[in-house]
This record gives structure tokens, C-alpha cells and sequence, in this order.
């Protein structure tokens, strides 16, 4: 970067705004993803500082990367050589409106933040996932997050009715939209879902609440085989009557590394079975729908599509079963660990997880691990493979084994985390040559510079795309 641009940002940010040197290394952490050595941090307030900078960097051909709260799963803030535009004091939320259930923040604001806000008027935001004490709106907007909820909800592109984004050149497309139906041109906002920064920058949204559940029902399941995983799903939709918000379906490994020590947790149920689920309605009555919860699940044993199954009685209870799934720490004991996100129709996981076990164990014998779970009501699974090194070429082999088997059943290489650049070799998997054409079309039309987050997601068309 030329001291003039460094300047020229100083100038535009003001004391403060932007980090050089140690000021800048101390936030180029993060627990989750690769972040490499930017040349400085950025801290615009505001919208028009966001587009001052963009003018600016584009003007030099300076590359910019987007970083929300740094949580994102495939390297899509990795910012070696570059900018990086930190959203971390655009953290306001400007409007809360009861009546028409709409949340308006910036985008840096943090996703539990603008969650306990919605709860204090007796109101949901939707989205919820392990990372919300950390993850902004603005990053679970461009990387289109699902998490928990989307078997109810949908994902983040459900719950976005509006939005404003600064484009490469600094121009600033404001499309604040409160409105559900609003069918008056192109959704110019699905540009920026999604995209992982790549076409914008994410300013500042407005999310759609929903009504906050006031009944919680929860249940630990233990079942026999996998074709009885999809009839449990669709008997529970149909008798929960719509209260059905999280299936979570978690294979014996997974359970048995979550609940033997050294874990804390222990199985609430007595016997091991081959699969689990962990299922969940929220309601508006907690003593009909309880009952009702109740007399689903019952006659759910009686058809043979539960083994075993074990209801929350306490909120402690409840906790205990989530601190379970959400212990994914524990795979770590396999390491060296990878992990995947893939999605698949339910009517495909079983053979499909199946032969990528058989696959791993034909290539390393006694070495491999598989440790299967995920949001199957929403055909999501994530797998952590364990293989015997983190050697490049291992890494490229086990990619092939996961990945490859999906291009012939219409899978996706990423359910929810996005392609950053840990997918870019393998998204002709899930898109076709056409898709990929139009996505680079896309690109070179609103950053024909390639300034902004350049190499995420697909590569620049000088180089090609695997
Ligand atoms: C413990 C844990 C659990 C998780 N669980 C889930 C889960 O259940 N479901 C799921 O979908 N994901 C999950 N994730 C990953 C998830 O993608 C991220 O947590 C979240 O979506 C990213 O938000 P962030 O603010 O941290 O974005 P970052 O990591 O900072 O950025 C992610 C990408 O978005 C871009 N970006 C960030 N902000 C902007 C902006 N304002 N404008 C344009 N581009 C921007 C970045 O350049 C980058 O490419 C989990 C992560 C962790 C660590």
C-alpha cells in the first residue's frame, strides 16, 4: 500500500480508523479461520466511510477483504497483502419496529446482540447458531448462515428483507426494504447474501422477526435404523402441527466420543443405538403443546420408528441435551481432524455416508475416522474425518472421497459455511460450467477491478476455474 493511500484512508477515517503494524497484527486473530497478515485494519462508523474507503482502494487498486466477527469456517477473511475493512464500529441497532416485527442494525452489530433485543419486545430473530456471541449480522448475511432453526425458520436469506451495500467503486445501493412483499423490480439484496463479500460490503440490514415461541419442548431419541429417520421426521411435522424447529440427527460415533470421558456429558438414555436425534418444538402453550408433544412421540415408538426416547423435564435437563450436540469439540480426540458441511436429499445420506466410510477406511485402514451429525431436516450433515496426517496431498485425497461421491446425487460441497478458499477447487461439484460463467459475469460487472475479497469464492478469470 503507497503511504499516499495510507494517508488518503487517515484522512477519510480519522484517529483511530485505521491500524498499521502491531495495532493492526493484534486483530488479525481468530480462533476459527485463517487470517494471514494484513497490510492494515480499517475501522469506518459509517456508511459513507465504508464507501470512502472503497473509492479510495479502488482508485488504487488496492484489494480489500470484509471481516465481520471472524468466525467464518472457510477462510473467506484471509487477508495476506490486503485490507481489511473491519465492520467491528458500524455495531448500532437503529430501529426496532413491535408491530411490523422488523429489526433494523449495522452491520457490524453481533448477532446475540440484536437476538436479546428482539427477545426484550417479546419478539425472535430466527437465526441462531454456536458462533452468536462473536458472528455479526453483516457476516451471517454474506455467508447466508443456517444453524439451528432453518427446519422452521430457513436460513439467513429467509429472515434479510432489506439491505445496504457499498460496491467496489464506493457507490452505496441502499435497499432498506421493510416490507414482506416488495416485488417491484430485481431483489437487488440476494446479490449480497451470500456472496461472501465478494460483490459488496454489507452496511447495514433489516432482518424480519417472528413471534417468540413461549412453549419448549425437547427430546433425546435413540433409533434403530435410518429409514426410520425420515418417517420420524415427517410424522413429527405433521403432528407438531408447524411447532417443529430443530431435527438434529447425530450417528453412534458422535455420541459415543460426546458422552464417555473424558467428556462431561452422559447419555440420557440407557441403551446405544446407531442413530440419534435430537428433536424440539417451540409453541405458544406449554401445557397443550407438551401433551401434544408427548402423544406424538408415543405414537411414534408404537409405529417402530423410535427405539428409545428420553423428554427433557427442566430447563437443566434441556441444556444437558444441547451441551451434547453442540460438543463437537470433542472429534478433536480423532486428530488430525477435518472438517465438512455437505448437503445432500435425505433419501441419499445413508448410502452416501455409507460409502464414504467404506472410502476413507479402503484408504487408510485403521487409521480413518468418520463422525457424522447435522440439521438433517435440512438435508445438512457435517462429517469430521480423521486421517493419519495434515499433509496436503491427504487433505486432497479425503476433498475427493467427500466431495466427489456428490456431483452424481445433486449435492452441494457447502451446506452453510460458503466457499471462502477452502471450496474454490471443488464448486464445479455442485455448479455447473453456465453457473460459474454467470457468477464471474457478475463479478467483473460490479468489481471490474477485482478489489474486493478477490480470489474467494472463484477464482479471478486470469487463472481459471477448476
Ligand atoms: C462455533 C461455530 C459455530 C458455527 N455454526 C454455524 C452454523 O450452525 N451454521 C452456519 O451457517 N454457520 C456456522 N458457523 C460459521 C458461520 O459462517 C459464521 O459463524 C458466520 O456466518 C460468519 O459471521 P462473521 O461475522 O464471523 O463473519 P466473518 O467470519 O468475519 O466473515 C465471513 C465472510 O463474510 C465476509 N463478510 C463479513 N462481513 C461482511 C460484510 N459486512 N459485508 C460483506 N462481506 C462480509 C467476509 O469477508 C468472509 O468472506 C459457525 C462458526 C463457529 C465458529
Amino acid at each position: 500500500m503507497s503511504d499516499a493511500l495510507l494517508n488518503a484512508l487517515e484522512g477519510e477515517l480519522g484517529a483511530g480508523g485505521v491500524l498499521t503494524g502491531e495495532a493492526a497484527a493484534e486483530k488479525a486473530v481468530s480462533g476459527w479461520s485463517r487470517v494471514g497478515s494484513p497490510i492494515a485494519v480499517v475501522r469506518p462508523s459509517s456508511t459513507q466511510e465504508v464507501s470512502a474507503v472503497l473509492r479510495r482502494c479502488n482508485e488504487a487498486r488496492q484489494p480489500v477483504t470484509p471481516w465481520g466477527g471472524k468466525t467464518g469456517l472457510v477462510h473467506g477473511i484471509f487477508s495476506d497483502g490486503m485490507i481489511a475493512l473491519s465492520l467491528e464500529r458500524m455495531d448500532a441497532i437503529e430501529e426496532l419496529d413491535p408491530i411490523g416485527k422488523t429489526l433494523s442494525a449495522q452491520a457490524g452489530c453481533i448477532l446475540q446482540t440484536a437476538g436479546e433485543a428482539a427477545e426484550a419486545h417479546d419478539l425472535l430473530l430466527p437465526l441462531d447458531l454456536g458462533a452468536r456471541g462473536s458472528a455479526m449480522l453483516g457476516g451471517v448475511i454474506s455467508t447466508n448462515a443456517g444453524g439451528n432453526r432453518v427446519v422452521k425458520y430457513g436460513m439467513m436469506r429467509d429472515q434479510v428483507l432489506g439491505l445496504e451495500a457499498v460496491l467496489a467503486d464506493g457507490t452505496v445501493i441502499s435497499s432498506m426494504n421493510h416490507l414482506i412483499k416488495n416485488n417491484a423490480g430485481y431483489d437487488l439484496k440476494q446479490l449480497f447474501i451470500g456472496s461472501e463479500g465478494t460483490l459488496g460490503v454489507i452496511t447495514r440490514a433489516v432482518v424480519r422477526l417472528r413471534q417468540l415461541p413461549h412453549s419448549q419442548d425437547t427430546a433425546w431419541i435413540g433409533i434403530d435404523s435410518f429409514d426410520a429417520l425420515p418417517r420420524l421426521l415427517r410424522h413429527l411435522d405433521r403432528g407438531l402441527a408447524g411447532n417443529l424447529s430443530v431435527f438434529e440427527v447425530m450417528w453412534q460415533e458422535f455420541v459415543e466420543l460426546v458422552t464417555n470421558a473424558p467428556a462431561l456429558g452422559r447419555s440420557p438414555l440407557q441403551g446405544k443405538y446407531p442413530l440419534y436425534v435430537l428433536v424440539e418444538q417451540q409453541g405458544g402453550e406449554q401445557e397443550a403443546d407438551s401433551a401434544r408433544f408427548e402423544a406424538v412421540l408415543m405414537q411414534a415408538m408404537e409405529q417402530g420408528m423410535i427405539a428409545d426416547a428420553a423428554i427433557a423435564k427442566s430447563q437443566a435437563e434441556r441444556n444437558a441435551m444441547w451441551e451434547l450436540r453442540e460438543d463437537v469439540g470433542q472429534t478433536s480426540r480423532n486428530w488430525p481432524i477435518y472438517n465438512y458441511d455437505v448437503s445432500l436429499r435425505i433419501p441419499h445420506m445413508e448410502g452416501y455416508v455409507r460409502d464414504v466410510r467404506a472410502a476413507l477406511l479402503a484408504e487408510w485402514p485403521d487409521k480413518a475416522t468418520l463422525t457424522v451429525f447435522g440439521h438433517m431436516g435440512d438435508g445438512n450433515l457435517h462429517l469430521i474425518a480423521g486421517v493419519p496426517d495434515r499433509k496436503p496431498e491427504t487433505k486432497k485425497r479425503l476433498n475427493e472421497i467427500i466431495y466427489g461421491p456428490l456431483r452424481a446425487i445433486g449435492g452441494s460441497i457447502s451446506a452453510e459455511h460458503g466457499i471462502g478458499i477452502e471450496k474454490r477447487d471443488y464448486l464445479s461439484v455442485s455448479r455447473s460450467e453456465n453457473e460459474i460463467a454467470l457468477m464471474r459475469l457478475l463479478k467483473s460487472t460490479l468489481d471490474p477491478n477485482n478489489i474486493l475479497n478477490p480470489g474467494k469464492v472463484i477464482y479471478p478469470a486470469t487463472r481459471g476455474q477448476p
